[in-house]
């Protein structure tokens, strides 16, 4: 700066001597003041560079991260069992948009714009901004899709996500697109015909100016390319034609503003007093009193200066503390020399404990030793992001993205820096959804999903592995207890059995829910039968006991069907069928009880599996019909009843009899609407017939356990108008053998209808005498088998007689059926049994048959009379 003297001349030789003295002062001052300027523009400069450096770095960091993260995310959606199972082929809409697995939260709660599935040929599943919609994703998108899908099916590993900027419906987005494929062990190169799952994240203002200010950035934006500022920092989005700007803070140039007004006036004030000192040479002390002001002056410019300087560090200390991140640097023997104060906030620790010690013996990585990673990225002079472990001061484990970069002095390596995100949580929800996709949601058992891994895990070594039974089991009674009970009863019972399967089982056992009432029971090493057998009785004598629910006991029972590894081979899937099938026999065999899986069970089942499926279409297509067989008085002549007996008009195998199909009726819950077509149709029928013939119909012990009979019958004989007198329903004893107390209760209701009850078989059973004192019965039938024998001197007729003699004793009508020939029509006779059935007076016949049959012995027996008289 030139600093313009007073022309004023000094006549003495002292004023000469102090003039140049004044000169060389003043030039002094002036040099001083020209270097304290300097000094200041050079701090600014370097203040506003690393702004410019910290604006660009915190900006590629920003969108880094989003990308980063929207990477995860994905993944833990496309690399999904489930999701491959409901997206690679048809859509499973209800799956991916109903029950939002796909759907509305990914908008509402992800941010996520648009959410697409495609193969290679075209848009499967569409939802923008949280709607499903039927739009091709070409229409929104720039990238072309075809090329987006190809990129992401041909990468060596389909695991990984790829993603890039486009513009979606013409503004920059953020687009990550994955390969749908199960998480298990299926080999990646059959998948290479997946379809593929895309996130498009619309880079709004409001996202960006959030995702900036984690970062200490203001104003984010977005910027057509042409218009940013030459040198302004940007990160430009490939090629949307836009670029990602921040506002630069400036600290040098708000430093200088801070300062040239103070540094001017001091300036002014000094040439003011060198003016004044050469109007005054004389007065030289003043001078000195005046430059030492000036002096200090500038002195406290340079504090001043100082004190911005300081101030403008602090805040770049605080943007990176205010960061989620924590920042570190280590030397280059990798000892910690800084850590940010977010350091301590994150861990717990003071960051002084830290200081000085192995960045090794904080973190850890599973996959590679840190120094080694470290070293590698100053080899190839690049920055890297490593997950990392620790624990926190509390001893809690965490989790962070470690990310760094070699910090070179000239050529050499002197350390490395970076920074650490937290991603626990990440991590934490990332686990979670591993979690749920493997488990139930009512009663948190493993799923099928877990089943099948945890076999595969456990079969990998074949004869090698430890030997494993599969017990599959499935409730009986569950289904009544949910209809009539309503689902929260239902639920109630699942989580309590899936209690009583864990208490029954060991730590290194896996009790699985498959869906409904079906369970699985896996014994780790154990497959000695003695053992399975106790087990089996242990676990069905547990499910056995009542369940309370809201007070109420409520009864189930369990079948259980086994399979076993060193018997029935290592693959899971096999095991499981094997299982499938044991317990499909052992529900036949009657339920509450188990059974092995055999080799031939599975044609067996095969057929029976058939026979089921064709029964339920019978029942739909009218496929039955009833026979008719009378009852007589002991004559043989007067008919004074007729049993109703249902045949299957059988579209390939003919007329088959009841012995084929009504056991199979009764073990898969048909019988109920069969028995009550059964009784509609017979009721219906006999309308037609004098009112003096009874009609009798069998009624199974199933459709008392299965449903109402009692409302059945009611209401059959209310819509047909059938007389309830002239009904006979026809019960074996084995009725009273599975629920005694409610048998009888609902014997007695029956009969206050007014019906006639007469017990079937008779002799067949275990107790008849005991139930016939205490049920409410009218008739019985002895059973064909002895009335077969009693014509060979066998000591059967003797038990047919004491079977007579205590019937009648007890008021009851005796029939005998199963007669066949006029011998045991004539004992039957002299032993004084009451009515008579058989093939010998007529076999069961169809409607018409009978309508004849009972015309004819009619007219006979009016005739017999007519000659008699
Ligand atoms: P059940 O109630 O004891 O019926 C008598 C069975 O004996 C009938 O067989 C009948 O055809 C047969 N039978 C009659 N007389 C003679 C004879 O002289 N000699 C021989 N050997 N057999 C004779 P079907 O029609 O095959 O019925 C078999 C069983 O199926 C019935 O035994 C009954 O328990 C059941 N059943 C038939 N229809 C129905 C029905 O609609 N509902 C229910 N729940 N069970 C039915
Ligand atoms: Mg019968
Ligand atoms: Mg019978």
């Amino acid at each position: 700066m030139a600093v313009t003297l007073p022309a004023q001349p000094i006549p003495t030789p002292q004023r000469a001597v102090t003039r140049r003295l004044a000169i060389a002062v003043g030039a002094l001052f002036v040099a001083g003041v020209i270097a304290a300027i300097s000094t200041l523009l050079g701090i600014a400069n370097t203040l506003d560079a690393k702004d410019l450096e910290q604006n660009q770095f915190y900006s590629v960091r920003a969108v880094e991260n989003r990308i980063t993260a929207s990477k995860n995310y994905i993944t833990s959606y496309a690399y999904w069992t489930r999701a491959y199972e409901a997206l690679s082929g048809p859509i499973d809409v209800n799956w991916a948009y109903t029950e939002q697995n796909m759907g509305k939260t990914l908008f509402t709660s992800d941010g996520y714009d648009g959410v697409f599935v495609l193969d290679r040929n075209r848009t499967k599943y569409a939802v923008i901004r949280g709607q499903m919609v039927e739009t091709d994703v070409s229409s929104v998108l720039q990238a072309p899709a075809s090329a987006l899908v190809e990129q992401v099916l041909s990468q060596p590993d389909l695991t990984k996500p790829i993603s890039r900027y486009s513009l979606f419906e013409g503004w920059p987005a953020l687009i990550t697109a994955a390969a749908i494929i199960p998480n298990d062990e299926r080999p990646l190169d059959e998948l290479r015909n997946t379809s593929v799952l895309v996130f498009v994240d619309k880079l709004t203002p409001t996202k960006l100016r959030k995702i900036g200010s984690g970062y200490g950035l203001t104003n984010l934006t977005l910027v057509p390319d042409g218009t940013i500022e030459k040198g302004h920092p940007s990160v430009p989005l490939d090629s949307t034609g836009y670029s990602l700007v921040a506002d630069l803070q400036r600290p040098g140039q708000q430093l200088l503003w801070t300062l040239v007004p103070p540094l001017g006036a001091t300036f002014l004030v000094l040439m003011l007093l060198t003016a004044y000192f050469f109007r005054h040479a004389l007065r030289s002390s003043q001078y000195v009193d005046n430059s030492i002001h000036a002096m200090q002056a500038s002195n406290q410019a340079l504090e001043k200066a100082n004190h911005a300087l300081e101030a403008s560090e602090e805040r770049f200390r605080a943007v990176a503390e205010a960061a989620s991140d924590w920042i570190w640097e280590v030397d280059d023997q990798l000892a910690l020399t800084y850590l940010s104060a977010r350091f301590s906030e994150v861990t717990g620790y003071p960051q002084a404990l830290w200081l000085g010690q192995d960045i090794g013996e904080l973190l850890t990585c599973d996959t590679t030793p840190l120094e080694l990673w470290l070293r590698k990225l100053s080899e190839e002079n690049s920055a890297g992001d490593l997950r990392c472990t620790y624990r926190d001061h509390s001893g809690q484990p965490r989790h962070c993205r470690l990310s760094a970069r070699p910090i070179f002095d000239k050529d050499s390596v002197v350390g490395y820096r970076g920074t650490a995100s937290d991603i626990t949580d990440e991590v934490a929800a990332h686990a979670q959804i591993q979690h749920l996709s493997m488990h139930d949601a009512l009663t948190g058992l493993p799923n099928r999903n877990k089943l099948a891994r945890y076999l595969d895990e456990v079969l990998i070594l074949k004869e090698h592995s430890p030997p494993l039974s599969l017990l599959m089991i499935d409730l009986d009674n569950f289904k009544p207890i949910n209809d009539s009970l309503g689902h929260p009863a239902g639920d109630a019972v699942l989580q309590e059995v899936a209690t009583r399967l864990r208490e029954c089982t060991r730590e290194h056992d896996l009790v699985a829910r498959l869906g409904g009432d079906e369970f699985v029971v896996v014994l780790n090493g154990m497959d000695s039968h003695n053992e399975i057998d106790k087990f089996c009785t242990r676990l069905i004598g547990s499910l056995h006991q009542p369940i309370l629910y809201e007070q109420h006991p409520l009864h189930i029972g369990a079948s259980v069907g086994i399979a076993l590894s060193r018997r029935h081979g290592f693959v899971a899937s096999d095991l499981i069928r094997y299982a499938d099938i044991a317990l499909y026999q052992a529900k036949s065999d009657g339920k509450n009880t188990w059974c092995y899986f055999e080799a031939h069970m599975s044609d067996q089942i095969q057929t029976r599996r058939q026979m089921e499926d064709d029964l339920r279409h019978a029942l739909k297509h009218n496929e039955f019909v009833l026979h008719y067989q009378p009852r007589y008085k002991v004559d043989g002549k007067h008919i004074v009843s007729v049993e109703a007996l249902v045949r299957w008009q059988h579209p390939t195998q003919g007329l088959l009899g009841p012995d084929v199909f009504i056991p199979l009726a009764e073990q898969t819950d048909l019988i109920v609407p069969l028995g009550r077509w059964v009784l509609r149709e017979a009721c219906e029928t006999a309308l037609e017939w004098p009112h003096d013939i009874l009609l009798s119909v069998n009624l199974s012990p199933a459709q008392f356990a299965l449903s109402d009979v009692v409302e059945d019958v009611r209401e059959v004989l209310v819509e047909t108008r059938f007389p309830a007198s002239r009904l006979e329903l026809e019960i074996t004893e084995n009725v009273m053998l599975n629920d005694t107390d409610g048998a009888l209760t609902t014997m007695n209701q029956l009969k206050e209808l007014g019906v006639r009850l007469n017990m079937d078989d008779f002799g067949t059973g275990y107790s008849s005498l005991g139930y016939l004192r205490a049920y409410p019965f009218d008739g019985i039938k002895i059973d064909k088998r002895f009335i077969a024998s009693i014509s060979s001197g066998t000591n059967d007729r003797a038990v047919v007689q004491a079977i007579i003699g205590l019937g009648k004793a007890m008021g009851l009508t005796v029939t005998a059926e199963g007669v066949e020939t006029e011998e045991q029509l004539a004992i039957l006779g002299k032993d004084q049994c009451n009515e008579v059935q058989g093939y010998f007076m007529s076999r069961p016949i169809d409607k018409a048959a009978f309508a004849d049959l009972l015309r004819a012995s009619r007219l006979s027996l009016v005739s017999k009379k007519g000659r008699v008289t």
